[in-house]
């Protein structure tokens, strides 16, 4: 009988080649340090290996309640895109939202946070706003620039709006990859974590200013002095607000408010924040009231306490319907205007009117927290442990 032996034909040097790929590539994933390996092999042939390998920590929303550090890819980069290593991110109130189901994301798991600054790491082929070591702060949209809206100036309207920790993923992270028209270059003096809340907790009050039309003499009421309606105080004194009438229920914030610029506390567990304001104001009212609570109480309260053809601003998000004594908003000629997101017109001033110490926040940051602690950041918010004004994580 004639057996014939049947070997598998093998194609030795790819073989080899592929053997000694996955050496490199397990070495490098031990930890053998790149410069060492580069002086055997040519690691320039690995390279997008290598890039794929890359692995980050990332706090991440699996779940309404259910945040934890998940070890994920380093994103990749699109052409227009730039992938931007953190350095700061902030704790909102909206990514306790997030957190607590009253907002939610598309996907599930989906990375927290849209506050956020750092430093540029790499940039796509088309990129020519920002180059690698850039430090960046970060607009925490990704808009179109094409659609109605944004041909208009009003991009924070944008039709195809996406944002980052909710549609798209989030700050919260070692590095994130986002649109490079969403990277702002910062400008010097602006330390990563005031960069980070200069996105959101200082933009978005300087937003609701210029919409309430905040002029020199004005008298302004701030209904909540939390983390962003401390701003919004901050902000009523540098747009020449005469007198500032900061309402809130928790007395340690009134006070932090005053040293903001608040011209009077009214601490509305006490009393009708309405009726005071209008005692504080020769019975009038203010010319212009903000909303940056999110609650129907105060939705109504900010309509109630303007003067005739006085501006009510709504910042919060409450989510539920409220009521407005039609007669009374008429005959008043008073007006309710909203805010939604900002600009980068908006963002590139407050972040130049920090950098040359024309607005310091730097009082703003309260408690700082590793990102890997992310998940104590956010119950010290909820529970508002330590009465937080602004709380900031690290990676
Ligand atoms: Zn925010
Ligand atoms: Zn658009």
């Amino acid at each position: 009988m004639n057996i014939e032996l049947q070997l598998p034909r093998l194609d030795v040097p790819k073989l080899l080649a592929r053997v000694n790929r996955l050496y490199v590539l397990f070495l490098l994933y031990k930890g053998v340090q790149p410069y060492v390996l580069s002086r055997v092999v040519p690691l320039d042939r690995y390279r997008s290996d290598l890039e794929a390998m890359r692995r980050m920590l990332a706090a991440r929303i699996h779940a309404p309640k259910k945040v934890s550090l998940d070890d994920v890819s380093v994103p990749s980069v699109g052409p227009n895109d730039v992938l931007v290593k953190l350095q700061a991110m902030g704790v909102c109130h909206s990514d306790l939202h997030i957190v607590n189901g009253m907002m939610v994301p598309p996907k599930y798991p989906t990375t927290l946070g849209h506050e956020g600054a750092g430093i540029v790491e790499k940039i796509g082929e088309r990129v020519t706003n920002v180059k690698v070591g850039d430090p960046v702060a970060l607009y925490y949209m990704s808009i179109c620039g094409q659609c109605y809206y944004c041909m208009t100036g009003k991009e924070n309207i944008c039709d195809q709006l996406l944002n980052l920790g909710l549609e798209l993923e989030g700050t919260w992270a070692e590095y994130l990859a986002l649109p490079a028209q969403s990277a702002i270059k910062l400008p010097g003096g602006v330390p990563f974590d005031q960069a980070a809340l200069a996105g959101c907790a200082v933009v978005t009050p300087f937003h609701a200013m210029t919409v309430g039309e905040v002029k020199p003499g004005d008298s302004v009421a701030v209904y909540g002095a939390g983390g962003v309606g401390i701003h919004g105080v901050q902000l009523a004194s540098f747009f020449g607000a005469s007198q500032i009438i900061a309402v809130d229920i928790n007395q340690r914030k009134l006070e932090a408010a005053k040293q903001v610029g608040a011209t009077d506390l009214v601490n509305a567990k006490l009393e009708d924040p309405v009726e005071a304001i209008k005692r504080l104001t020769g019975g009038r009212g203010v010319d212009a009231a903000f909303e940056f609570i999110g609650l129907r109480l105060t939705q109504e309260q900010i309509v109630r306490s303007v003067k005739k053809g006085g501006r009510a601003v709504m910042v919060g998000i409450s989510g539920v319907k409220f009521e407005i004594d039609a007669n009374d908003f008429l005959f008043k000629g008073a007006q309710l205007r909203t805010t939604q997101n900002h600009t980068r017109d908006h963002l590139i001033r407050v972040l130049d009117l920090i950098s040359t110490g024309r607005i310091n926040i730097a009082g703003s940051i309260s408690q700082k927290y590793r990102l890997s602690e992310a998940n104590r950041a956010l119950e010290a918010l909820d529970k508002q442990t330590d009465n937080p004004i602004r709380i900031t994580l690290y990676p």
